[in-house]
């Protein structure tokens, strides 16, 4: 993407205000008074054919009336005359638009739209909304949005879908002390899109954190490379995750919103941090943008309460950062800063004694030793100490190690001198918060944040071994002969290609070639019918297990297509698949769908009832390497059954994670032709005893005639 283009729609030199107006109250008289009280020091150009001028601008009957050149042109005019405005912007030259204007894809003018964006693109523009608020940013001194005022200068910078939510969230970073460079409002994202934004903050000079606030991506496989790609940290607060809220999502912005879970592991994939709401997502901000990733696992709490020291052991182990005690070197000198009384395990309690030496003394040492990967202090106002006095003793402890790469937070609980010393240490660039579960889970955002990054950097590797082409064929066999639904037989040899361990199965199309093959695979074996037109098999009687001998078979290959017929009088019968009866193994099943935003996508979890019941199984966005799979295994509640429970061997989960990321490989590599697919059951035995796939199905994409 061009990053010049955009320059010029998010740090216009000038800007046209198309639909400016007179009259106050007008959102196109708004514009044009942030931009003074901003004092945006670019060309303002109000274009106005009845006014003459605007806020003491010269107004203008249309662009192309313009002298000057044109950054970017704010439109604030009705839905039905933009695309006639964005064919004059074209012909003036004008970089980027920032369309205000609704009545877009929102009301179901989803054509309106993509006719700006087609008239914008051919001048080589950008567009930004429609349906938005406008852009605000501090270091440009720009208010071209109808928000009230620019948000409270940090280094942060908010991108947000909705519009609303961006005005509430500005004025409040005054009150919640979170600082921001930029605000953009994205709106329907006709053109530029959250994966752009990504793009453009991250090389932005002015951004130290990019927050973002999502109903629904538009281009989920774009937002995780440029995420991924990126190398400051992003958060992101996805709300519609409830199928209600999804709902709610899809009529309010016109986008598809896809499933919660599947955003969930997609913005982990990509490295993204989450927000579990809107507090969360300042609260979480605010350390992003003003501290290093945490490391390692390793955070230590100092308190001058009990209670509060409690509070932030839960809230550690919640927000999965369990706490470990101190070594026994850190104990011993720790011990030196506090009375008796005290504890220097972890959290380390300093006493209500503590005074800011104490405090100064034990965050100095501690936040230097190379144990400790993260730090939280802990304070409750008491009657003989000065909370600005500790915050400033935390402070200089902080310059005084000498340490940059490592995180620390601040909790002060009390009063109107608290609130202060809050106030004091976050200006001085330490994140301080009024309650100590807070203080934790910002910590823990960025334990979060060096562990998903980690995994999102870690590139796939590819098997090699696997034979697309052969693959292709038997696609290409399938759509010529009976369209979408593969039968096992035909699954089973895709997987194959891939390289997946697949239980031996040949068709057999007369009862003969049954006893032949069975004869040549040797009993016990099973008989399934082999159909397009019967997907599940047991449940038109299809499947026979434990097959002995050959009187058996006939019987068997005789009841099974009577009951297929009883089943479906017409069904396309191919004939009977003879296969060798797998031994018992713990089942599990995996799947996989086309996600309408991030493609295909691969589903864990165990067999039987977990799956049916329970609904214990876990997405990701395909592909995944072995290493993510194993993370897949001990991801569903099931997972101890995996590792052994009660005396029982435990399975083998390396052998069940490299066919998990094969068969995300296929997934993925046939990603044009399969639209969903699935290996159910899937037998895992112990360990170093392989799996054994014994069900597979394919079902093709709908071809467009
Ligand atoms: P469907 O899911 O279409 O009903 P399956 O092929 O999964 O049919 O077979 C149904 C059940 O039969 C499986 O869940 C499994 O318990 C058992 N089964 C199927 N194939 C084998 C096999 N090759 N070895 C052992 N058991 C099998
Ligand atoms: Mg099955």
């Amino acid at each position: 993407m061009d990053h010049k283009v955009l320059d010029g729609l998010l740090k216009p030199k000038s800007i046209a205000v198309i639909g400016a107006s007179t009259k106050e109250g007008k959102i196109g008289y708004t514009v044009v008074k942030n931009l003074v009280e901003s004092q945006y020091e670019g060309e303002v150009y109000p274009i106005n054919p009845k006014a003459d001028e605007i806020l003491g601008f010269k107004a203008y009957p249309s662009v192309l009336d313009v002298p000057g050149d044109i950054d970017a042109a704010v439109v604030v005019i009705p839905a039905k005359y933009v695309p006639q405005a964005t064919e004059e912007c074209g012909k003036k030259g004008v970089k980027g638009l920032i369309v205000i204007a609704s009545g877009f894809s929102e009301v179901g003018r989803k054509d309106l739209e993509e006719q700006v964006v087609a008239i914008a693109h051919q001048y080589g523009m950008r567009v930004l909304g429609p349906n938005i608020v406008g852009i605000l940013s501090n270091s440009d001194k720009c208010n071209a949005s109808f928000a009230p005022i620019l948000p409270l200068p940090g280094k942060a910078a908010l991108v947000s879908q909705s519009g609303a939510l961006l005005i509430a969230m500005d004025t409040s970073t005054y009150t919640r002390r979170v600082g921001f460079d930029k605000l953009v409002s994205i709106g329907n994202m006709s053109d530029v899109n959250f994966g752009d934004m990504v793009e453009w903050l991250n090389a932005n000079e002015n951004t130290a954190c990019i927050s973002l606030y999502v109903e629904g991506l538009k281009d989920g496989r774009h937002f995780m490379e440029a995420a991924r790609s990126a190398s400051k940290p992003i958060i992101a607060l996805k709300s519609g995750v409830s199928a209600h809220g999804a709902a709610a999502a899809a009529s309010h912005t016109g986008s598809l919103a896809g499933s919660g879970k599947i955003y969930e592991s997609a913005f982990e994939q990509a490295g993204v941090v989450q927000a579990s709401d809107l507090n969360n997502l300042f609260d979480r901000t605010q350390v992003l943008s003003l501290q290093p990733p945490m490391k390692g696992d390793n955070m230590l709490i100092i308190t001058n309460g009990g209670g509060v020291g409690v509070l932030a052991t839960d809230a550690a182990e919640r927000y999965g950062v369990p706490l470990r005690f101190a070594p026994e070197d850190v104990q011993a000198e720790l011990k030196k800063h506090m009375p008796e009384f005290g504890s220097a395990k972890n959290p380390v309690d300093l006493t209500g004694m503590a005074g800011r030496e104490w405090y100064q003394e034990s965050t100095r040492y501690a936040f230097a030793h190379p144990w400790v990967d993260g730090l939280v202090i802990l304070y409750c106002e008491t009657a003989m100490t000065d909370p600005m006095n500790i915050a400033q003793g935390i402070y200089e402890a902080v310059q005084e190690s000498g340490i940059t790469d490592k995180p620390i937070t601040v909790s002060f609980v009390g009063g109107e001198k608290s609130e202060a010393a809050i106030q004091w240490l976050v200006e001085n660039g330490i994140p301080a918060y009024d309650a100590p579960d807070i203080a934790v889970n910002a910590l823990s955002a960025l334990h979060e944040y060096a562990e998903s990054r980690e995994q999102a950097t870690t590139p796939f590797e590819r098997f090699d071994d696997v034979d697309e082409a052969a693959a292709r064929a038997v696609i290409a066999k399938v759509r010529a002969h009976h369209d979408r639904n593969m039968t096992e037989v035909e699954s089973k040899q895709i997987f194959a290609a891939y390289g997946l361990p697949v239980a031996n199965t040949k068709l057999a199309t007369s009862e003969e070639e049954a006893v032949a093959l069975a004869e040549e695979m040797g009993y016990p074996i099973v008989m399934k019918i082999m159909s397009p037109d019967i997907l599940h098999k047991s449940d038109a009687g299809g499947v026979k297990v434990n097959i002995k001998d050959e009187a058996g078979l006939r019987a068997a290959y005789r009841t099974i297509l009577e009951n297929a017929k009883a089943y479906k009088v017409d069904a396309d019968i191919h004939g009977v698949a003879i296969q060798e009866m797998a031994p018992w193994g713990t089942e599990v099943i995996l799947g996989s769908v086309n996600d309408p935003t991030f493609g295909p996508t691969v589903m864990f979890g165990l067999g039987g009832i977990f799956v049916e019941i329970l609904k214990d199984v876990t997405f990701r966005v395909a592909p995944v390497s072995a290493n993510q799979s194993m993370k897949m295994l001990a991801d569903i509640k099931g997972a101890p059954i995996l590792a052994g429970a009660r005396g029982e061997a435990p399975r083998d989960r390396e052998a069940l994670a490299e066919v998990l990321s094969r068969y995300s490989q296929m997934i993925t590599e046939l990603g044009d032709e399969i639209a969903e697919s699935d290996a159910n059951p899937v037998l895992v035995y112990e360990e170093g005893q392989g799996v054994t796939v014994v069900d597979a199905r394919i079902i093709l994409k709908k071809k467009e005639a």
